[in-house]
């Protein structure tokens, strides 16, 4: 570690003592709640309905438990009600620095606009998510994300902030990518896990090897895959490099989470502006931050101008690591394992089909790093066996006994029944930005 290149971007507030860290967000809390009720249409709508009708009756952190969650589908209703931002901006027009887009379902985008203010907080916020996946300063950047319209345009502001060089090549660009590498000397990416193992086929068809590019480390994000020790392992040994994860949300932060060397799991990376809760996805209910939990992540913004968010529920499913870790930061832990919304109900089992792939996984190299699962009905209720394809390992031999294996495993580990069928490499789509686990393309 020299000054040049912090391992770690804020020390002071990263590895502040979490009993201290907590007293700061709740004061920030009170600030922001007394905001809401000042500033925003929307949410003292959305208090006043649920009973609260004063940031007094809101209360304090440790009530926080007590409020309504705010859905994604919500703003976008705020929005299409009162176009173009909606009730729930709460910054005077004229204040908004940026507007980004998210694609809407409708095809009308959903707009997140921000101040000047909120776009310092996201860059800081990424910057120390960055900087633990080992995107430092020093470091030659190539980005493989579709800047375009979209909040991931602000990584680019991060990364300045952080003083990396980046070169930006966006998505389905990978003579480009390879390009920067082999010209420019890159020696770091940030690509989705897909694209990166859709990397190493890429280079060897070509007759590239990929642990000569030089390569030393590559920060994945945009889905669940980099945390899966295989994926991981197969993404290292074939460019002999660091590979470590990262995890934003465009509504709250670009990124928000980041592994740090010791690479069992995620680094919150919010505190001070984003308080994180965990809680039951089903129910609703409130799960304490210990070590294994899981659940989903639901965010509230301490300290939003533009956009304030209370509850914010994330639909990324994740398991809590709160052992500490020798990096120094003291922040929590966490391992996304899939989507709320990809989640399977099996006969009362639910199953991520990231945790499937876990699993199939083990069986290589006899099988490939591509799955997808295809339930037979539409919905989240599915009854057993649930269909999983699966490819073959490249160049691997018909094994008469392999896809009883798998199954066998996955009956142990998940406590679910699958049909494993085998099918050729490369059978399978792939995407160059995120692979689908799950495709309804045979359901009724
Ligand atoms: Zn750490």
């Amino acid at each position: 570690m020299t000054a040049t290149s912090p391992a770690i971007f804020d020390p002071a507030v990263e590895t502040r003592d979490p009993a201290e860290q907590r007293v700061r967000d709740a004061a920030r809390y009170r600030q922001q709640i007394a905001y809401l009720f000042e500033r925003s249409p929307f949410y003292w709508r959305k208090l006043a309905d649920a009973g609260f009708a004063s940031a007094d009756a809101v209360g304090g952190l440790d009530d926080i438990h007590r409020l309504p969650f705010t859905e994604k589908d919500e703003l976008r209703r705020s929005q299409a009600e009162e176009p173009p931002f909606g009730a729930h901006l709460a910054a005077p027009p004229e204040r908004i620095a940026r507007i980004y887009s998210t694609s809407g379902t409708t095809g009308v985008p959903c707009y997140i606009a921000v101040t000047s203010r909120d776009l310092h907080i996201w860059t800081e916020i990424s910057a120390r998510s960055y900087v633990a996946t080992g995107i430092r300063r020093g470091r030659r950047v190539v980005s493989t994300y579709n800047l375009g319209p979209f909040v991931a345009g602000a990584a680019g502001d991060s990364l300045t902030k952080i003083g990396v060089t980046h070169i930006p090549v966006g998505t389905g660009n990978t003579e480009r990518l390879i390009g920067a590498i082999q010209r420019l000397g890159a020696d770091a990416i940030m690509a989705t896990p897909s694209y990166a193992v859709h990397l190493i086929d890429w280079c060897r068809a070509r007759g590239i090897a990929p642990e000569m590019l030089g390569l030393k480390q590559m920060a994945v994000a945009g889905e669940p895959g980099g945390g899966d020790p295989v994926i991981r392992k197969r993404i290292e040994e074939a460019f002999r490099c660091k590979v470590n994860e990262a995890m934003g949300i465009g509504d709250v932060s670009i990124s928000l989470w980041g592994e740090c060397e010791e690479q069992g799991g995620m680094h919150f990376g919010g505190r001070d502006f984003v308080h994180v809760e965990l809680i039951d996805p089903a129910t609703g209910a409130a799960l304490p931050f210990e070590d294994g939990a899981q659940g989903e992540a639901v965010y509230t913004a301490l300290e939003r101008e533009a956009m304030p968010l209370l509850r914010f529920r994330s639909r990324d499913h994740v398991v809590v690591n709160m052992t500490p870790c020798s990096c120094g930061r003291t922040a929590p832990r966490v391992r996304c394992i899939g989507r709320t919304d990809d989640m399977l109900i099996v006969r009362g089992v639910n199953v991520f089909p990231s945790a499937i792939r876990t699993v199939v996984n083990q069986f290589a190299p006899a099988v490939g790093e591509v799955m997808q699962v295809r339930p037979a009905r539409r919905g989240v209720q599915q009854e057993p066996p649930l269909r999983v394809l699966v490819e073959r390992g490249p160049g691997a031999e018909a094994d008469a006994g392999l896809a009883e294996r798998i199954e066998s495993a996955i009956r142990s580990a998940l406590v679910v029944r699958v049909r494993i069928e085998l099918v050729p490499h490369g059978a399978l789509p792939r995407s160059e930005y995120k692979s689908a686990l799950v495709s309804f393309a045979d359901a009724t």
